[in-house]
């Protein structure tokens, strides 16, 4: 406030002024408020103590400059950070009118006004800036009207080198509103339009953070070692925002998941156990509801048709060397559905806020990691500049992008160094990508007893032969199933020994293996059904559940040989080097039967999985060259030990896991 001319009056020196005018009057007192805290509580003063009504004529407010700060975005910085440049965003009514100077002789790079004069991005360099709290003026006509606290905060140590998942991991996918609630009385927000309705399938039924961490241990004794909850970030939609894929704050975690402070625990809770987090980050689209999508920065922030035009899911015009530009366009400008608008991030501003929002959670939540939603549908040029930003920041992080395709060659094109890429100079910089046509072969093959030509599992087999297409073979995401298809236990109806073939798969071949929540109990939900049917709420995870499948006498017979076997497998997975960064070597099918081994120096393990239904016996001497000077080999399971030197017999649709000896 300023009082009389004088600059930066207290509130308590402007209230005894106040008073000390009203007793002799007639004096005037010229007050200044730039904020409306300020003016609330002068007025509630004057109400209490009877000055208002004399000091009416004789107080000049000047409330002309009731300018205030809405959003800092992002709300701090870091010092010593490789992305030293931090563009900020201040958002307030008419914010653009002013000119802007910071503190501790710290150098503006630019200011970036646009159309909308709510906003300006002001960006600095922080390029050897120590620790240390700067403050932004905004000046009119050379008064300081508004002032901005910013802090820049200390890293974690080794922040920069901090190392993401990878095929030493297993990862837990969470429907983080379908899992546990752990604080029912975060279900409901006032602050958010839709409220928690458990049985709406495709409403909010209470899952949150809280649910995570109370059941960490679960997913830990599981054989996990990372977590990825879908977003958890603020949606709100009014409808459907339990998936929270339509984002409306992508600083917040939405309230009815817990707290920022929350997410942080969430990260700490899991570091304690060694295990990892990853965050669902969505750089696609946001929620219709997005603050900044209600008042645009720039017309093109969103791509424009004008308003909306829906993808036509056409990843594939991305490379076709024979595509037109218009269906190219039209699929990666198209909006995913009409409630998310499609991020502009060929436009610099909208990259920077989405480069700079990443790191910001990385930094500040200690991340792990991150799964990248619908990837292939971003602007092509702007994500291999998003991912290669944060790269630049992380050198060890990994990031896993969705690229649902159906072929192999189309698959590895988006992984980072892709030689299919590089035909036409592209590069996404993205570490990971997910192995989509193994998830096609696990649909169907174990309901293929016939080993055939082209059916059984010579489609599994056939999904390795094309490893030479992608960069980096271990670092493929590789699933049964996930959030957004069928589950595996409806497809093959609870089948427990499709079940142990399809697991021993993911637990023994190259790659990350993920996990769906609630499938190590069996779970089932059939995408035909809906959404809804395959995001079930986990048992157990609400107070009154009949089934609390989270501790072992809680689950049923079913659920327990479900949780004990996967268990089992993913335990073994977690010491077996082999079998992260192992070598492969695989045989093809005979009767069914499908032969690989996994190698380096040190060891070896054999697979075998018939996926026929009859008991199949094999010569060893084929695999010779594998089996070596091992005479026998000691199954994962029973313990008991396969002389390797006779025949083998394996029962029809069963598995071996065999440490050579
Ligand atoms: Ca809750």
């Amino acid at each position: 406030m300023e009082c009389n001319g004088i600059k930066n009056v207290s509130r308590t020196v402007v209230c005894r002024k106040l008073l000390d005018t009203f007793l002799a009057s007639p004096k005037t007192l010229e007050v200044t408020i730039y904020n409306i805290n300020d003016y609330k509580a002068l007025i509630l003063f004057m109400v209490k103590t009877n000055t208002m009504k004399k000091l009416l004529f004789s107080l000049l407010i000047s409330i002309s400059a009731f300018a205030q700060i809405d959003r800092v975005e992002p709300p701090f910085w870091y010092s010593g950070m490789t992305l030293s440049k931090v563009q900020i965003l201040f958002y307030g009514k008419n914010i653009a009118q002013y000119d802007v100077a910071v503190s501790n002789n710290i150098v503006i790079d630019n200011i970036k006004k646009t159309e909308n004069p709510n906003y300006v991005f002001v960006t600095i360099d922080t390029k050897n800036a120590p620790v240390s709290e700067l403050t932004f003026s905004f000046k009119s006509k050379g008064k300081v009207a508004l002032t901005q606290k910013y802090e820049l905060k200390q890293r974690r140590q080794n922040s920069k080198f901090r190392k993401g998942y990878d095929s030493s991991d297993m990862i837990y996918l969470i429907m983080s509103d379908r899992f546990a609630n752990g604080n029912p009385k975060n279900d409901s927000d006032n602050s958010l339009n839709e409220k928690a309705d458990r049985s709406n399938p495709n409403g909010r039924h209470g899952g949150d953070i809280e649910g995570i961490i109370k059941n960490l241990d679960y997913i830990k004794e599981l054989g996990a070692t990372a977590v990825w909850p879908t977003p958890l970030c603020e949606d709100n939609d009014p409808k459907g925002s339990y998936h929270t894929y339509g984002q409306s704050d992508v600083y917040k975690i939405d309230p009815r998941f817990g707290t920022n402070e929350d997410y942080l625990r969430l990260s700490a809770e899991l570091h304690s156990r060694g295990m990892k987090n990853i965050l669902d980050y969505v750089t696609n689209h946001w929620g219709y509801q997005h603050w900044m999508y209600k008042d645009l920065p720039t017309y093109d922030w969103v791509h424009q048709f004008p308003g909306y035009s829906q993808s036509n899911y056409r990843m594939t015009t991305q490379f076709d060397p024979n595509a037109s530009d218009i269906d190219a366009k039209n699929c990666m400008d198209g909006w995913f559905v009409p409630s998310m608008p499609d991020l502009n991030q060929s436009n610099p501003l909208v990259l920077n806020y989405l480069i700079q929002n990443a790191i910001w959670w990385i930094e500040y939540a200690d991340l792990d990691g991150f799964r990248v939603d619908t990837y292939s549908y971003n602007d092509k040029e702007g994500i291999s500049k998003w991912t290669k930003a944060i790269l630049d920041e992380y050198p060890n992080f990994n990031i896993v992008g969705e690229v649902w395709m159906h072929n192999q060659a189309q698959m590895a094109y988006w992984q980072k160094d892709s030689k299919i890429g590089a035909i036409e100079s592209y590069n996404s910089y993205l570490p990971s990508v997910m192995d989509f046509t193994l998830h096609d072969a696990f649909g169907s093959v174990f309901n293929e007893d016939k080993g055939e030509w082209d059916k059984g599992m010579i489609k599994v087999y056939d999904n390795f032969v094309n490893d030479f297409l992608y960069p980096n073979i271990n670092n493929i995401l590789v699933f049964a199933e996930n959030h957004d298809t069928n589950r595996f236990n409806s497809a093959y109806k609870k089948d427990f020994r499709k079940y142990q073939m399809a697991m021993t798969l993911l637990a023994t071949i190259r790659g990350i293996p993920q996990l769906y929540y609630g499938s190590e109990i069996g779970m089932d939900g059939d995408k035909g059904k809906g959404d809804g049917d395959i995001r079930h709420d986990f048992p157990g995870g609400w107070n009154g559940d009949s089934n609390n499948a989270f501790t072992k006498a809680g689950r049923n017979e079913e659920q327990n040989k479900f949780y004990d076997f996967t268990s089992k497998l993913f335990n073994w997975r977690k010491s077996k080097d082999v079998i992260h960064f192992g070598k492969m070597k695989h045989y093809i099918p005979v009767n069914n039967v499908y032969v690989y081994f996994r190698y380096n120096e040190k060891e070896s393990v054999m697979v075998v999985i018939n996926n026929s239904n009859e008991t199949q016996t094999f010569k060893t001497n084929r695999f010779a060259e594998s089996i070596q000077n091992h005479l026998g080999g000691k199954d994962i399971f029973s313990g008991k030990m396969i002389d390797l030197k006779n025949d083998v017999s394996i029962e029809g649709k069963s598995v071996l896991v065999l440490e050579l000896k």
